[in-house]
């Protein structure tokens, strides 16, 4: 049987290979943790400590701000230095609680406390998801508790894991597959609890051999849950081409995957669900691949939340050389950042630091109307419409060209031939244009 796939997207360069071998290794935070109120889409967090007070390991110290939104709680114990804004990885202003670590990792109470997911009734398991702040931790940072509270529980027939790690370089998620498949099982059982029609499919790129090996191993004799290797294509990890994929069914930007009869998980967050439900611990850590040419030894930590992406890159033995591009994330979707030293939040899978070879022949031309960008799109827009629309402050025609359907991937700028910043103009636009709607209905 042909691997399941969606149309459209492509093929770049994996480079998995940097840090696929690096064993995960767990670091201590040396210098102050900064927590960010807006680690998650959706509302702020709102601070509910005070500068001064001693915080302990697991503590909330920032409470959800609305319905979509998520707590933040403690990774160390220390004092919390200043409550204040900061200037984050995309240049916009969050207010921050900085916590000096000291140190002695003293938990809060019932941190860590076993607890048998198989008594627990479904509004208990939702409550645990809520209080642990957890949030898709692919990158997406949507707060998991709102994505697994849908409006008929009878009516999900999957929870799909995303195990597709699509973008190059990053092996945060695939190590986890090696290291700890039992703990993302776990994750998917809890969550199978919460839909009781629903079959759970770990969706895996067929590059993770390995990986899927491993998962199959942990789900032998599951009548609920099955593994489906995928083809490898940027971007199979997308929420709605891995719907398209496992399902063959169809979501736009107006529908949830609930619509769709899915709810989809990535695979770290599956583990941060199991950790939450059956012992009590916060989502305060996570694993992180730093890699990149410019990276002297890339490498996979399990890090603090709220540590600064200095010392990850210092634990990797330092930059080969002055990297021309930093990112957050990967090359496709991550953003890239004016420093080196900027707090991990709970979405950060990735910090990817480019040399001059890996950045070279970047600079963008005239279109030469090939065409290229239009076949590469997965949600079959016209990205040079777009990005001219935009270009022209043409909002109308943006979105009578179904600009808002953009899903900010990428692919139209990897395979331009003229190298036009087309995703990034169109990712732009969107925004703009959602923010004046958003002006608009709060008039
Ligand atoms: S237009 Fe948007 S969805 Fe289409 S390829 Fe470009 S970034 Fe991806
Ligand atoms: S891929 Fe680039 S050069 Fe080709 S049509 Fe699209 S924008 Fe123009």
């Amino acid at each position: 049987m042909p691997l399941k796939t969606f149309k459209g997207g492509v093929h770049p360069k994996d480079k998995k290979e940097l840090s696929e071998g690096a064993q995960i290794v767990r670091l201590e935070a040396k210098g102050e943790l900064t927590y960010l109120m807006n680690q998650h889409i959706g509302a702020p967090a709102k601070p509910i400590v005070n500068v001064g007070d001693r915080v302990l390991l697991g503590q909330t110290i920032a409470e959800a701000g609305g319905f979509v939104s998520a707590s933040v709680s403690a990774s160390v114990s220390g004092v919390v230095k200043s409550i204040g804004p900061k200037v984050t990885r995309s240049g916009d202003e969050a207010i921050a609680i900085t916590v000096e670590n000291d140190n002695e990792y003293e938990a809060v109470e019932g941190f860590g406390e076993p607890r048998d997911y198989d008594k627990m009734s479904k509004e208990d398991i939702r409550a645990a998801i809520k209080a642990a702040g957890i949030v898709g931790m692919g990158g997406a940072g949507f707060p998991t508790a709102v994505k697994c509270t849908v409006k008929d529980d009878s009516k999900i027939e999957y929870v799909i894991c995303n195990g597709a790690e699509c973008e190059p370089y990053i092996t945060c998620d695939y190590r986890l597959m090696l290291e700890r498949p039992e703990d993302a099982v776990l994750g998917m059982k809890i969550v199978l609890k919460l839909f009781e029609n629903a079959s759970g499919v770990f969706g895996i790129e067929n590059n993770k051999p390995l990986g899927i090996e491993s998962l199959r191993k942990a789900t032998e004799g599951s009548e609920r849950m099955s593994v489906l290797p995928l083809k490898k294509k940027y971007p199979q990890g997308g929420e709605r081409m891995l719907i398209s994929a496992v399902t063959g069914r169809k979501i736009n930007s107006k529908m949830l995957p609930a619509d769709a009869g899915c709810v989809v998980l990535n695979y770290s967050t599956l583990i941060a669900i199991a950790e939450a439900v059956t012992k009590n611990i916060p989502l305060v850590r996570r694993v992180v691949t730093v890699t990149g040419e410019a990276i002297k030894t890339p490498s996979n930590f399990d890090v603090p939340i709220g540590i600064s992406s200095k010392e990850l890159i210092e634990a990797a033995g330092g930059f080969t050389e002055d990297p021309e591009k930093l990112i957050f994330g990967g090359p496709m979707m991550g953003a890239a950042v004016y420093s080196d030293d900027l707090p991990i939040t709970k979405d950060s899978s990735c910090i990817l630091a480019l040399s001059k070879d890996e950045t070279a022949g970047l600079e963008p031309s005239e279109c030469i109307r090939c065409g290229k960008c239009l076949y590469a799109c997965p949600e079959h827009l016209m990205p040079i419409r777009l990005k001219n629309s935009a270009d022209a402050g043409d909002y109308k025609d943006f979105e009578a060209a179904h600009g808002l359907e953009c899903i900010g991937c990428g692919c139209c700028t990897y395979v331009c031939p003229a190298k036009r910043r087309l995703s990034q103009t169109i990712t732009m636009a969107k925004r703009y244009v959602l923010a004046e709607k958003k002006k608009g209905a709060a008039k």
